[in-house]
């Protein structure tokens, strides 16, 4: 049984950025004079754009004047916000979501991590692996556990399904039926997307089993290939299934500013017909008071034409430098993955050598930082993330270190 806190300890997520940060305090100590170049952490390094400037100083002086001031805002969100993502994400692309779907967020680690609290106890949650960490550390929190396998490090109520190059990182069906089934596309770390088939495929298998989908959409701004979908909702029989998570962070560079969007249609159910809409409003509105409304505004500014133009242009410098950095990479001869839909690379570490010995001859021989693979499951060792978030320079510098070694 889960013991709340010293089994917080043995969760993984946990451990693979401290152990990042503290082997690269470590290394600048000893090596002060090195440039380190960080591709490690999935952070954006452009400012906001102009549209989204403009909007928070508007929005500023509103909040500074008697007649315009706002206080606590409504707790599922501004109508002006959520009126805008669901005619621009979801209606423009032929998705069926009503403005009162969507439910506003401070981003998308909160409501990926908070989503479960709308599930039983016992349900059992099936994860891609390698995964984002926040779906299975959110989940063992909240004590849906099971047994605990020491070798192999892993809960028995939370499936792991393989993403690999054999099964070109798109997840198998499990041997266990889930009641919840995590899927993130375009991908963290792996960079690869589902298509449309094969979304479509989940969408039948979750209706079939009365299992809910989390589809977490935070990198669908970088999508570049036509038949791969930017919402779970382009899939038919979605809306009795899916619930969608999705942030500004990664399209808009609101990582400091905070916002996002979860979206629970009123047809879902789970597999005991409890319909899901009411319990995360209830969970919504009891546990969280509102994004602030000069951020809200901000978000709204993303969809205007000057802000979508803008957005256009910030995704697209990016995925220059993730298209620079896969084809260095590759005429290095590196085996790599992702960089067309997502500004993430996930690259075969040469010589079979582990995901942490590439990551310590990187930092020493290269002076580049990275995220290996194995810390964001079993299936991620012996491959590798960089990020294409940094400058174009920097990109730049990195692949001539890495080409002299
Ligand atoms: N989901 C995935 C898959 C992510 O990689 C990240 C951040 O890196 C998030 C969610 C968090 O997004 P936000 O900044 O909106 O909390």
């Amino acid at each position: 049984m889960f013991q709340a806190n010293s089994d917080y300890l043995k969760l993984p997520g946990s451990y693979l950025f401290s152990t990042i940060a503290k082997k690269t305090a470590a290394y600048q100590k000893e090596h002060p004079d090195a440039k380190l170049i960080r591709m490690g952490i999935g952070d954006v390094t452009q400012p906001l754009p102009p549209a989204v400037i403009k909007a928070l100083h508007k929005a500023v002086d509103e909040m500074g004047a008697a007649e315009t001031f706002r206080g606590y805002a409504p707790d599922l969100g501004y109508e002006f916000l959520r009126h805008a993502i669901a005619k621009n994400d979801y209606r423009a692309r032929g998705c069926d979501i009503a403005d009162d779907e969507v439910f506003v967020s401070d981003g998308a680690k909160s409501d990926s991590g908070n989503i479960q609290e709308i599930f039983e106890r016992d349900n059992i949650i099936a994860v891609c692996d390698p995964v984002y960490p926040v779906y299975v550390d959110s989940n063992v929190m909240a004590g849906r556990t099971g047994t605990y396998d020491e070798a192999a490090t892993r809960w028995s109520n939370v499936v792991y399904m393989p993403c690999t190059e054999e099964n070109g990182f798109a997840p198998d069906f499990p041997d266990r039926v889930p009641d919840v089934i995590y899927i993130c596309s375009p991908n963290n770390p792996t960079g690869e997307a589902l298509k449309k088939t094969q979304l479509q495929s989940w969408v039948d298998y979750a209706n079939k089993n009365h299992a809910v989908i989390i589809f977490d959409s935070a990198y669908e701004a970088y999508i570049s290939e036509d038949d791969v979908p930017h919402s779970v909702y382009e899939c038919d029989g979605a809306r009795t299934c899916a619930i969608e998570i999705k942030s500004f962070s990664k399209n808009a560079g609101f990582t400091g500013l905070r916002l996002g969007a979860t979206i629970v249609p009123k047809d879902l159910k789970d597999h005991n017909g409890q319909a899901l809409y009411p319990l995360w409003a209830r969970r919504h509105g009891t546990k969280y008071n509102g994004a602030p409304y000069i951020v809200q505004r901000a978000g709204e500014a993303v969809y205007s034409d000057e802000g979508r133009k803008e957005v256009r242009a910030m995704v697209g410098r990016y995925m220059d430098n993730a298209a620079f950095i896969k084809s260095s990479l590759k005429e290095m001869g590196y085996t790599v993955y992702g960089g067309v839909n997502s500004p993430y690379i996930w690259l075969k570490t040469p010589d079979a050598m582990t995901s942490w010995e590439f990551f310590d001859y990187l930092l020493d021989r290269a002076n580049v930082i990275g995220t290996p693979g194995s810390g964001f499951g079993p299936s991620g060792e012996h491959f590798f993330r960089l990020t294409s978030f940094g400058t174009k320079e920097a990109s730049a510098q990195a692949m001539e270190r890495i080409r002299s070694l």
